[in-house]
């Protein structure tokens, strides 16, 4: 009989259970919250990206 409030995750649409387990809500996980983050700083400060997320390795690999 319980309730569970979801949400889903604005960077990629995953519904994420908000509950104290999902510490990164609304986000589905870190790597979601930090894209969310580099994107409104990037539109704040106009930062060109150099390099600035060294801590991932494992996505944004395709050079455009
Ligand atoms: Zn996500």
């Amino acid at each position: 009989m319980s309730e569970e409030t979801t949400v889903n995750c604005p960077t990629c649409g995953k519904v994420v259970i908000w509950n104290e387990q999902s510490v990164f809500r609304p986000f589905c996980c870190k790597r979601c919250q930090l894209i969310d983050l580099g994107e409104w700083a990037a539109e704040e400060k106009r930062i060109p990206s150099n390099g600035d997320l060294s801590d991932s390795d494992d996505w944004s690999e395709e050079p455009l």
